[in-house]
């Protein structure tokens, strides 16, 4: 039985993850509708859609795509059954969600229950303790005092890490190694949280020295059948943010993995998941896991999922949100043992930051485009092309490059040719700092981890 079949898809979301949407939609026989801001009044994603809509007259450029009322409202008058938020912007604001429930619009997402409590990393945490899950130390409740923080360091000891209860992509995080530095960690801790996220309560876990980023993809249906698609490495970070990701992750053996996929199902299911999500966790050198948190919504990642294990993830959010079992022929995952991973991925975010230059990110006219391809090559961008104007105001993904091959190093020499084939001109790339990740002897034999950025001057010549 169908809740609502979804014939005409507004994406509230722009650049590359707006164009995945619109061609999944397209295969699906679905009318694709974006929105767009006064600032990207020619960006592709616009050109993209069957339809396209001024959003936020007025606003400025990130306001425009937070501009609830001026979506609905959009979305009401164009006939729209659903919205796809992507990531970033809506895509984590339950009060969205609940705004599109109660306008009879179709959120491809989950819950605005779900999104609330996940967004919310106390009380992810708490479900995750619930459910039976391995956390890292951690206060149980956000702390208010100095005290509070002495007490815990009393136990636990140092070094402790102070993150945001609101935070995400990294930012606000604050890693405090001696007594002498709290209270000022603290306070600054606080006051970035009040100003990036419009939460200033944080908390405290213990640090993990050189851990491993490991996440669980997991795809629910409305009726309780709940699956993983295994996992990704995402280890290859520069400041707490994701930059090359690969799956499945050269760390884990089958036991391993069996036991980190399953304690991401307990979880979500547990939670009643429905939709498109990611279950984070940290895996120690001793080879522990602990959770971290939950990403209510399709991440940026998602692509090298889709290689490993020939599901589009996107396709499935879609067919879900109409209403559909997993198990329906429409998706074709009667139960997990449907889902078979084969070979390696590789995802390369080609940003425009200058890595020369503390990655400082570049903006203006690219003189020159001209993309790498081929067998096992996939791209998900749209920005690029010869004389785009790439503006300051959003983030500054170019492309993503995924490789797909039968072994980790084919994928990998994949990525390396398709990186050395591309000929961006007119802004600055990380281009050549990615080909330094992806030649290094440590990624190439699995032997990193999250402070692998950090501790390798030698990525940066
Ligand atoms: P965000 O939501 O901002 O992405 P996460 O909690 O997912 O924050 O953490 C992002 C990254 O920060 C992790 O992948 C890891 O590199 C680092 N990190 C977070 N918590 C810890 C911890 N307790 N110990 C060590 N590193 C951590």
């Amino acid at each position: 039985m169908l809740a609502k079949k979804i014939n005409r898809l507004l994406v509230a979301n722009r650049g590359e993850i707006a164009i995945r949407i619109f061609r999944a939609a397209t295969e699906l026989g679905i009318r694709t509708v974006a929105v767009y801001s006064e600032q990207d009044n020619v960006s592709i994603h616009r050109f993209k859609a069957d339809e396209s809509y001024l959003v936020g007259a007025g606003k400025g450029p990130i306001e425009a795509y937070l501009d609830i009322d001026s979506i609905i409202e959009i979305a009401k008058r164009n006939d729209i059954d659903a919205i796809h938020p992507g990531y970033g912007f809506l895509a984590e604001n339950a009060e969205f969600a609940k705004r599109c429930q109660e306008e009879g619009i179709i959120f491809i997402g989950p819950s605005p229950d779900l999104i609330d409590k996940f967004g919310d990393k106390v009380e992810a945490r708490a479900m995750a303790v619930e459910a039976g899950i391995p956390v890292i130390p951690g206060t149980p409740e956000p702390i208010e005092s100095l005290q509070e923080a002495l007490l815990f360091a009393k136990e636990y000891g140092y070094p402790i890490i102070i993150k945001g209860v609101s935070g995400g992509g990294g930012r606000g995080m604050r890693i405090v190694r001696g007594q002498e530095e709290l209270q000022d960690a603290l306070d600054r801790a606080r006051s970035e949280a009040r100003s990036s996220f419009g939460n200033a309560k944080v908390y405290l876990e213990r640090y993990l020295e050189q851990p491993k980023h490991i996440e669980v993809q997991i795809l629910g249906d409305q009726h309780g059948q709940i699956v993983h698609l295994f996992e990704r490495d995402c280890s290859v970070q520069r400041r707490h943010q994701k930059v090359v990701e690969v799956a499945p992750s050269l760390s884990l053996d089958d036991k391993l993995r069996e036991e980190i996929c399953q304690a991401a199902l307990t979880l979500m299911s547990k939670a009643g998941y429905a939709n498109a999500g990611t279950v984070e966790f940290l895996l120690t050198p001793d080879k522990k896991f602990y959770f971290i948190e939950v990403n209510p919504r399709i991440q940026v990642e998602h692509t090298i999922t889709e290689l490993i294990t020939g599901i589009d993830i996107v396709q499935a959010q879609i067919r879900v949100a109409e209403g559909h079992r997993l198990s329906d022929p429409e998706i074709g995952i009667a139960s997990q043992a449907d889902i078979h991973m084969s070979g390696y991925a590789i995802q390369c975010r080609v940003t425009t930051e200058d890595a020369e230059n503390n990655f400082l990110p570049d903006a203006g006219r690219l003189s020159a485009w001209r993309s790498g391809g081929g067998f096992g090559v996939r791209l998900d961008g749209g920005n690029g092309y010869p004389g785009a104007i790439i503006t300051p105001f959003y983030d500054s993904l170019l492309v993503k490059i995924s490789t797909y091959g039968n072994s980790f190093d084919q994928a990998a020499r994949k990525m390396l040719r398709t990186l050395r084939e591309f000929r961006i001109r007119g802004v600055k790339t990380n281009l050549p700092f990615l080909e330094n990740v992806v030649t290094h002897p440590d990624f190439l034999s699995g032997e990193y981890d999250t402070s692998f950025i950090d501790t390798k001057p030698e990525l940066f010549v």
